[in-house]
């Protein structure tokens, strides 16, 4: 395990192409059409999607206009094929650390596109220093947009007041731990008992005050506390849906399903995966040795 973590946070050292071995489980790949082959194959499966192009702290406008420019064609692409997915976008992808005002008129024109295709924009929730802005900049598309919605972090020890104005406009929540799991304790708690109760007592609140909550974790206790939640409450398969990453937890992602819950899949894609896989990987460095004795597998194969 110790092994595992250290490999785990050396890795943004090594060569890409050999953290990409790491990656690979986590990623839908490089392209739109790989991700696309992806979000067919889990419809087909029954199960829905979210697409999100990897990208954070973009240094440059033109980065983030590129990003806009890939959602956009991916929102033609989802209508065109009748996908059943919606994206997911981070703000600092589409530029809040460089202007507030830029990044706000981004994600409208993204959100615009979406709109006229019934399709939903979901934005992600990153450190603290971005959630009120986050927060600010989801208020205002939610005056024009019915198809945009946000991610409740239950590691945040905000998250209690947080969600009080959300539960005021009945918002599309995400609700998840964390995954910035370096913030300050001040800011967040460390506790993984505490996290949970927090997720279980946020879930509580967001489904008995009618926001319709998108239940985002692999954590089986938790899993298990909304399912008591869901049959409390009398809630139908309207109310929520359960959330996975992409590569993680299949077969609990299955076994819901196979229940007759909605479960949607967060698909990322793109060339800027680094960062993303190796938090993923950080959260669960035994991935690491799984990757290790998979290569392992192949090599005796041969
Ligand atoms: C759909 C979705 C969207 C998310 N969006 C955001 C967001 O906008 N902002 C944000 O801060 N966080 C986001 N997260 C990440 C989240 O905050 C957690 O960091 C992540 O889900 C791990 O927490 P967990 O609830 O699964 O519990 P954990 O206790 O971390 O995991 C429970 C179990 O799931 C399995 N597992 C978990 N992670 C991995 C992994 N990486 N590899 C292999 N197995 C694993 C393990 O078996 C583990 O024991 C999102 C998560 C999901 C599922």
């Amino acid at each position: 395990m110790v092994v595992n973590s250290l490999i785990a946070y050396l890795l943004p050292l090594f060569p890409k192409s050999f953290v990409k071995i790491f990656a690979k489980p986590y990623l839908a790949g490089e392209t739109l059409e790989e991700a696309l082959a992806e979000i067919r194959a889990l419809n087909a499966r029954g199960i829905s999607a979210t697409l999100d192009l990897l990208g954070e702290d973009p240094k440059r406008r033109s980065q983030c206009r590129a990003a806009v420019e890939t959602y956009t064609s991916a929102l033609g692409r989802i209508a065109e094929e009748g996908l059943d997915s919606g994206i997911s976008l981070k703000p600092s992808h589409m530029g809040l650390k460089l202007d507030k005002t830029f990044c706000f008129d981004n994600i409208r024109e993204v959100a615009g596109h979406a709109a006229g295709r019934g399709i939903f924009v979901r934005i992600d929730m990153e450190d603290t220093a971005l959630k009120n802005d986050t927060l600010d900049l989801f208020f205002r598309l939610k005056t024009e947009f019915g198809n945009v919605g946000i991610v409740v972090q239950a590691y945040l020890r905000s998250a209690i007041q947080d969600i009080k104005p959300l539960m005021d406009v009945k918002a599309g929540i995400r609700l998840c731990k964390g995954a910035y799991y370096w913030e300050p304790k001040k800011e967040v708690y460390k506790d993984p008992a505490i996290i949970r109760s927090s997720y279980a007592y946020l879930l509580e609140q967001l489904l008995s005050h009618g926001c319709f909550t998108g239940i985002a974790t692999h954590d089986e206790t938790l899993v298990f506390e909304a399912l008591k939640i869901i049959d409390r409450l009398g809630l139908g398969k309207d109310a929520y849906e359960f959330q996975m990453l992409f590569g993680v937890e299949e077969e609990l992602r299955t076994i819901l399903r196979d229940q007759g819950h909605p479960v949607r899949v967060y698909v990322p894609f793109g060339e800027e995966w680094p960062a993303y896989s190796i938090r993923r990987l950080k959260e669960n460095p035994k991935m690491v040795s799984y990757v290790f004795s998979s290569l392992l597998k192949k090599l005796i194969r041969r």
